[in-house]
């Protein structure tokens, strides 16, 4: 089957399985994910499962991204902190669905071949900066202090303050949150008067390694 079909029923598959906003399903319509798999898992890319990328990393599940944009509630004129680009893939869809993201990632390697990916796919509304991203947006251009919404695409023992510090008021902060194999899909939103933090079901991610 082509790509563009496997796509489409990846698309049905999500919107079946509880994703509800459109700008998130169109996102999905319109980013390749065999361009950010490994070639040798190319005729897997649109299987509704994590894959392996480089140093012992993974492409997150469809589904599990899908439901975090769902939960940020992203509108085109947000600015978007991404924690672990990995593939990259995660960041097209973001760059998709707000006005500029920038993305952190530890892993110099994945981050430069992340970069090229996106660059031939021609986004140019996303940053990049490599380092670790529990220490938030800093010392990187463009200059931003804050952002409307964060998300954390690797396990945090705990939600990370500068994180916090950097959500706007109003700003959706999510994060899978434990430590083990098994986490917790949290959700962190900033309000007048301080944080509002929820918990969304079970996750499982690599680990978020802090300095
Ligand atoms: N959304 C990505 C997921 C990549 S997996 C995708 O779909 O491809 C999570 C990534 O987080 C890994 O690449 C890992 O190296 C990175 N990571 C782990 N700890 C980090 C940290 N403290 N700062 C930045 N990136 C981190």
């Amino acid at each position: 089957m082509r790509f563009e079909d496997q796509r489409e029923l990846l698309v049905k598959d999500l919107a079946k399985s509880g994703i509800t906003d459109q700008r998130v399903l169109a996102a999905f319509s319109k980013v390749p994910r065999e361009a950010y798999v490994l070639p040798q898992y190319a005729d897997y890319a649109y299987r509704n499962q994590p894959l392996p990328i480089e140093h012992a990393q993974t492409i997150s599940q469809p589904l599990m991204i899908a439901i975090m944009l769902q939960y940020m509630e992203l509108q085109e004129t947000d600015t978007v902190l991404e924690i672990g680009t990995g593939s990259g893939y995660q960041s097209a869809l973001l760059a998709e669905l707000a006005q500029e993201v920038c993305s952190i990632e530890r892993l110099e390697e994945l981050s430069l071949k992340a970069q090229g990916t996106l660059r031939e796919q021609g986004y140019k509304n996303i940053h990049f900066r490599i380092g670790d991203g529990a220490q938030g947006w800093q010392k990187a251009f463009p200059p931003f202090t804050e952002f409307d919404k964060i998300v954390v695409s690797a396990a945090a023992s705990e939600i990370p303050l500068r994180l916090q510090e950097q959500l706007k008021e109003g700003g959706i902060l999510v994060i899978p949150v434990g430590q083990g194999p098994y986490q917790v899909l949290s959700k962190v939103q900033r309000k007048a008067d301080g944080f509002e933090i929820t918990q969304h079901g079970g996750c499982t991610f690599v680990p978020l390694i802090t300095q």
